[in-house]
């Protein structure tokens, strides 16, 4: 199986080395070349699978350059119990109005992003052993990317993680999570000032080409094909827990903000897996909930992203989308180029003569949802069945309960922890105590470390050139 890129410019890759790399040299971004088809047999063999097992199933689909045991033994060490508190890993429950939770949020930073990032992490040091080479993440985070990064890269061998994040900006709860890592290859860095200015100096950083080369800098963002892959296998192992065989259809919800969750259920959906819908969820970002409900695909500017009590969808220009267009446009990387320029200019484009293709053919539908929206489902949620929802997966429940059609199943999925959340989950409902995991208790104690500097990409170079010297 080869990964060609969105844009068609760029020579086909191995899944090693689509798995490297960030955006395409010709700025695309990387697709299988073909999505493999899953049978009625297969999906038989596959129901009752443990969720390291179904792993192996799809992603050997996709990862055809490397060897069979070497693969098994990765996602044996990824998917465990110890790290994803169930021995099921993304556990399905029912809430008392029929709708379905699937829970993506057990990992160490009690978000979905784990998922991925942790088979990202042990693919990565595999493939850097492999080919004898070393790579140092440089990254700025607002609070959820960065972590799950750490997380996944503490300690592994051929990689350092440079992370930035604005110096008192984060909770109390994030700024322990990642500071309180000992690992000597995760180097925190608070910068005084905003997230936008973290963004600067790894951008700056970035378009120093000698420098970039020199200390073999990458990125690990939402962009990165191995994280999405990772993300196609809890779609089947969704599916299978909430139906009881192969003949029943599922809906997802998901909410969304750079499109990379949901592309995975795209993918999914591609591969034959019986999904019906797929509902995109935002919250007042509603770039994507426009786009679905129109045609109209206008990305905004920072200046008109708000800052909302559900951040991590706080997106206005969905980075994974370009992959459902490529497919849209019947995998036409011209038309992709084209319609991408029109964004560039600031234009975007409109592709309403699609929007029956995008229902019928693909399933996709939308809504979006507010912070009063959010804080009555975290309330309704609470009085029915005595949990607390995460903000984003009550954005999620809301658009959910909005569309749902007469006996469908809808699954949602659950993006994050309510813990992590406390300020907006005492809001809905007052002063509650919110459960943690165990081995979170005491966070906020633990002895942290980090390097507070100013706002200048030269101080960042030279802690790096400093730490590799
Ligand atoms: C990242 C994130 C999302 C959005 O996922 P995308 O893949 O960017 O669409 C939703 N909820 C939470 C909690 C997240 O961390």
């Amino acid at each position: 199986m080869n990964f060609i890129s969105t844009r068609g410019q760029t020579e086909p890759k191995t899944f090693s080395q689509a798995l490297l790399m960030g955006l395409a040299p010709d700025g695309g971004l990387m697709m299988p070349e073909t999505y493999p088809q899953v049978s009625e047999i297969m999906l038989n063999n596959w129901r009752n699978l443990s969720y390291k097992n179904l792993a192996f199933e799809i992603i050997s689909l996709f990862a055809t350059d490397i060897p069979a045991q070497d693969l098994h033994d990765i996602l044996a060490r990824t998917y465990t119990e110890e790290t994803f508190g169930t021995s099921e890993i993304t556990p399905v429950r029912s809430l008392k109005d029929g709708i379905k939770i699937e829970a993506l949020s057990n990992g160490p930073t009690l978000a979905f992003k784990d998922m991925a990032m942790q088979f990202l992490g042990n693919m990565f040091e595999y493939v850097l052993a492999k080919e004898n080479k070393t790579l140092n993440i440089l990254g700025a985070t607002s609070g959820d990317t960065g972590s799950a990064a750490e997380y996944a890269l503490r300690g592994k061998k051929g990689v350092n993680v440079f992370m930035l994040s604005p110096d008192g900006k984060m909770s109390n709860f994030q700024r322990a999570q990642m500071y309180s890592l000992q690992d000597k290859n995760i180097i925190n860095i608070a910068v005084r000032g905003m997230f936008d200015d973290c963004q600067d100096i790894v951008k700056a950083v970035q378009n120093d080409a000698e420098f970039k080369a020199k200390y073999h800098i990458s990125t690990v963002n939402s962009i990165n094909w191995g994280r999405i892959v990772a993300q196609v296998v809890y779609y089947f192992a969704g599916y299978f827990r909430a139906t009881k065989n192969n003949s029943e259809r599922v809906s997802f919800c998901v909410p969304s903000g750079n499109f990379g969750n949901i592309c995975a259920g795209h993918i999914a959906k591609q591969m034959g897996l019986p999904i019906d819908r797929l509902i995109v969820a935002t919250n007042e970002n509603n770039v994507l909930d426009e786009f679905f409900k129109t045609g109209q695909y206008s990305p905004r500017d920072t200046a008109h992203t708000y800052v909302t009590s559900s951040p991590s969808m706080d997106i206005s220009k969905a980075s994974n989308f370009e992959r459902f267009v490529f497919d849209l446009m019947a995998r036409d990387s011209a038309k992709v180029q084209d319609l991408w320029t029109q964004v560039v200019q600031g234009n975007g484009f409109n592709l309403k003569d699609q929007l029956p293709e995008i229902r019928e053919k693909y399933g996709f539908v939308s809504g979006s949802s507010t912070h009063a929206d959010r804080l009555a489902i975290i309330k309704s949620v609470y009085e029915t069945d005595g949990e607390l929802l995460d903000p984003h997966t009550a954005d999620g429940v809301k658009v959910a309960r909005e569309l749902r059609q007469t006996g469908e199943t809808i699954v949602c999925l659950e993006t994050a922890l309510a813990a992590k959340f406390d300020k907006t989950i005492h809001e809905a409902v007052g002063e509650v105590s919110i459960l943690r995991p165990e081995k979170l208790n005491g966070l906020e104690d633990l002895p942290q470390r980090v390097q507070v500097i100013d706002a200048n990409a030269d101080i960042v170079k030279n802690i790096i050139r400093e730490k590799l010297a």
